[in-house]
């Protein structure tokens, strides 16, 4: 039977691998002890590809970072046929239609080992498939933000296919726990995102032999920066009668930061029907924004946009950036049960690891690449048409950049 937050009262798995490349960076050793997401991207990397780690070979070192206690090692399920449909930089190796190699080669052998009686006693947490189901609500046809990759994979329905027997899988193992992705509120936060998006959850989650009880919890802001907390202003503020939501930055969004989203987007989900102990987690890796340019007061009360310019601890250019965003700092460290309703701060993007190539960069897993990684980029609806906001420089999605690990560390907040 599954303990109602895995996370409670457990320590959280350290990935070997990343922590031996933060500790190598100058003053990485103050985080390298932090527990992060590993990462299966690809079917290679089920048996541990290019010299790291696969699934087995964590599995045991848990057991031994376990000891007597109880400890929750997190995994990343990232592999769905048309992976990335809205961008480039994370598109993966199988083609849309590989929907039964999905499931064969990729989520059974997983669940084989995840089966193994071995680790019965580790709490096994699965987030499942990032940014998928998010991309068939706002990237598709009747949008102005719509992408011909995300009309195909949600008219062939397999990532409504792939998620639900990911779910009905790993959640039939006692000990796994899976957390679907939900984007994040400069994403989901308007009503009529987040309406349609907990629908599509909830249809995915009753697909093919899926049940609601598979879902354990969401996870919101996976390997994005919206910020945690804004302290410096609040959703219902207005400023001489005029509503902060009319500003350019929220521009009417119902949230306006993860926590209010989480616990949003928590509430509409038991009102569908999920169950009422579901809990979410937040992806704090990169959400910090702390250093210099944080502000330390609310804005002035001149016009809307000047009060929450002024006073967003965010400073995106837009909240639709998404890559290597410059300015950038570690957040809330890995904690269990921080506030009503969340399972725990999480840091599942590894922090140090690209978003994307800031140029083309051959390679063969799949990856392409987004202009939304390069500095130099003017934009698309999808961030407004604004500059991109992304670091230059960098290398695929996935490898180390060393870069934007020192500015995680100079921008932390709460600070190191
Ligand atoms: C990449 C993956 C990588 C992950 C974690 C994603 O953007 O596509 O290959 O494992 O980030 O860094």
């Amino acid at each position: 039977t599954k303990v109602d937050n895995p996370y409670a009262g457990a320590k959280g798995y350290v990935n070997p691998d990343w922590s031996s490349k933060a500790a190598a960076e100058p003053g990485g050793s103050k985080v390298a002890n932090q527990p992060t997401g590993v990462w299966v991207d690809r079917i290679a990397a089920i048996n541990g590809a290019n010299g790291a780690m696969g699934v087995r070979a964590h599995l045991d070192k848990a057991l031994e970072q376990k000891g007597s206690g109880e400890l929750a090692i997190q995994f990343v399920i990232y592999n769905l046929p048309g992976r990335d449909c809205s961008a480039l930089a994370s598109n993966g190796e199988l083609g849309p239609t590989e929907i039964d190699k999905y499931k064969t080669q990729y989520i059974d052998p997983i669940a084989a080992i995840f089966k193994d009686p071995k680790y019965a006693g580790l709490r096994i947490v699965t987030t499942i498939e990032v940014d998928s189901l998010p991309n068939l609500i706002t990237n598709v046809s009747g949008r102005d933000t719509s992408v011909p990759m995300c009309d195909t994979m949600k008219s062939n329905g397999n990532y409504v296919k792939g998620v639900a027997y990911a779910l009905k899988t790993f959640g039939a193992i006692p000990n796994v726990y899976n957390y679907v992705d939900a984007g994040h509120h400069g994403w989901l936060g308007w009503d009529t995102n987040l309406g349609p998006t907990v629908d599509l959850f909830k249809t995915t989650a009753t697909t093919d032999g899926a049940q609601l009880s598979n879902v354990h919890g969401f996870i919101v802001n996976t390997a994005n920066y919206s910020a945690l907390k804004e302290p410096y202003f609040k959703v219902t503020d207005s400023v001489n009668g005029t509503s902060v939501r009319q500003s350019k930055w929220v521009d009417w969004n119902q949230s306006v930061d993860e926590l209010t989203y989480a616990q949003m987007l928590r509430d509409k989900a038991i009102s569908a029907g999920f169950p009422s102990n579901i809990g979410v987690l937040i992806d704090t890796s990169r959400n910090g924004w702390g250093g210099t340019a944080r502000p330390t007061a609310a804005g002035p009360t001149t016009s809307v946009d000047a009060y929450v310019n002024g006073g967003r601890v965010d400073r995106r250019i837009h909240l639709g950036n998404w890559c290597n965003q410059s300015g950038a700092g570690l957040g809330e460290r890995p904690k269990a049960s921080p506030e009503p309703g969340i399972d725990a701060y999480v840091w599942m993007k590894p922090p140090g690891e690209s978003d994307g190539a800031s140029q083309v960069i051959d390679n063969d897993e799949g990856k392409g690449f987004d202009r939304m990684c390069d500095p130099t980029y003017t934009g698309n609806a999808r961030n407004g048409n604004s500059m991109s906001g992304a670091l230059p420089n960098a290398p695929l999605s996935g490898k180390w950049f060393s870069a934007q690990f020192q500015e995680l560390m100079k921008n932390a907040y709460p600070p190191l």
